[in-house]
């Protein structure tokens, strides 16, 4: 089946436009959020974190010390990238078993992940979605949602490619911003990925 990828940067509104998807009948795999899931069910993934950081990563009741890991990881890139080297292959690997069970009429699915790029996910992708808006729209959207700090989205925001470098990369991109319709520009990426997807089949 088809696979698009889709990201954005924090506040851009990948996940607003993932549920038009949805609406759509898309099924979307939201990478981050399973991410979270599988640091406490995807065994290799933890058997890995206590080999790479100490027993003292998970309680007694097998649940995550985010704080013991947040300690280590925090403004420490070589041990940041130690735990994307064992976060990302899980995901993969929970991505391509959530995939295989869709129904075989469905033409494609989404995957939704902030680090697409950046964790070279959108090399097993079909074709890949940008989504776009500007930097103050985004520091707006954030502010009011997590009812943060400029500077603290800012700082979020450092962390992540910026989109000149992502657009290289990606094959279409979605203006979320309200002077462009983003159900109009759905609907037609929509139309695209349907004519792929049956090209594919033949
Ligand atoms: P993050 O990477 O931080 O999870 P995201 O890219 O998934 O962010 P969303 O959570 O979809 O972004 O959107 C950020 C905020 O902006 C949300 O509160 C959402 O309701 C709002 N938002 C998104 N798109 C629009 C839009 N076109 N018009 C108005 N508000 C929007």
């Amino acid at each position: 089946m088809l696979k698009i990828g889709i990201t954005g940067g924090i506040g851009s509104g990948k996940t607003t436009v993932c549920k038009v998807f949805e609406t759509l009948g898309i099924p979307v795999f939201y990478a981050d959020t399973v991410a979270k899931q599988i640091m406490t069910t995807d065994f290799t993934l933890i058997e890995g974190i206590k080999t790479t950081f100490g027993s003292a990563s998970y309680f007694e009741d097998g649940s995550l010390n985010n704080k013991h890991i947040a300690n280590i990881v925090f403004n420490n890139e070589k041990e940041l990238a130690k735990l994307n080297a064992l976060v990302h292959p899980a995901v993969f690997r929970a991505f391509d078993a959530w995939d295989a069970k869709l129904s075989k009429n469905i033409p494609y699915s989404l995957k939704e992940a902030a680090l697409l790029f950046e964790s070279g996910s959108y090399k097993m992708c079909d074709k890949n979605i940008l989504v776009t808006a500007p930097q103050a729209v985004k520091i707006a959207r954030v502010t009011v949602r997590d009812n943060v700090s400029e500077e603290q989205v800012l700082a979020r925001m450092n962390k992540q490619l910026q989109d000149e470098e992502k657009i290289k990369l990606a094959d279409f991109d979605i203006n979320n911003t309200e002077s462009q319709s983003v159900i109009l520009q759905v609907l037609a990426l929509h139309k695209t990925f349907l004519e792929l997807a049956a090209s594919y089949k033949q």
